[in-house]
């Protein structure tokens, strides 16, 4: 761990200015042609391949980092009972909004996953934790929060960004200087995770890895695809705490 991150640890496992960024974005998080659009193009696609693995319906699911809410609302789109957290309000806000506009019911709550793991350990059949891990001082700490939370036997998805120089330059010069897909900043490149540094976070909070695969994104189509053998720069991760 760096000095940083043990310092920003001791009070929250949280990076001001990550939070800053996401707080003054939120008012555009459902516009499907705004900075988030690739998380709305994604969405479908993490959604079935969390589902085709959890059977979602009427589990207890908490999404780490939801944000603006948009795969938290799909989740109890599916019939599952949803509590989504957040560090950055102003998503939060946003993301209860939308849910009373589409009538879907999502518990929302500004508080830390280790805050939340503290005070509800082995309480959710489902974690979920996307987009996010790239964001936080100590990525460690999230992944085993996410492993407090979930109950014995129950799933954890994370997705996150690999780091190598083809991810340097596809998911930061390609996407934020080339193609203007995320604006510039979004990522920093020393805070991409590599799949064996995330399931080794995973395996020493007493998670199994179980599938890794990866996003790919074809700037022609305009296309995400979720790909089994290219894990090399967008990539998810499934896992199960122990029975
Ligand atoms: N998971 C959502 C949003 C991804 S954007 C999705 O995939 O659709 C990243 C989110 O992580 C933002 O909402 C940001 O506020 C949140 N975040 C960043 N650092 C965080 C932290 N330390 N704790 C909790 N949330 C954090």
């Amino acid at each position: 761990m760096t000095e940083s991150a043990k310092s920003s640890h001791a009070s929250t496992n949280a990076d001001a200015g990550e939070i800053a960024k996401f707080q003054a974005l939120a008012h555009r998080w459902w516009d499907p042609n705004s900075e988030f659009r690739p998380l709305h193009e994604i969405n479908p696609l993490r959604l079935d391949w969390i589902d085709s693995q959890a059977q979602i319906a009427g589990k207890r699911i908490v999404d780490i980092g939801c944000g603006g809410g948009i795969l938290a609302e799909s989740m109890a789109g599916r019939g599952a009972k949803v509590t989504g957290i957040d560090l950055a309000e102003k998503p939060l806000k946003v993301a209860e909004l939308h849910a009373l506009e589409t009538g879907i019911q999502v518990d929302y709550e500004h508080i830390s996953a280790e805050a939340l793991a503290a005070r509800e350990p082995a309480s959710f059949d489902v974690v979920t934790c996307m987009e996010m891990l790239e964001h936080v001082p100590d990525p460690a700490s999230t992944v085993r929060a996410c492993a407090q939370l979930v109950k014995p036997g129950g799933w954890v998805f994370f997705s996150t960004i690999n780091r190598n120089p083809k991810a340097f330059l596809l998911a930061i010069i390609g996407a934020e200087y080339i193609l203007n897909l995320l604006p510039r900043g979004t990522h920093a490149y020393e805070k991409f995770i590599k799949p064996s540094e995330l399931v080794g976070f995973a395996r020493q909070a007493g998670l199994d890895a179980q599938q890794t695969i990866g996003m790919t994104y074809n700037p022609l189509s305009k296309r995400y695809r979720l790909v089994a053998h290219d894990v090399s720069v967008n990539y998810l991760l499934s896992t199960q705490r122990s029975a």
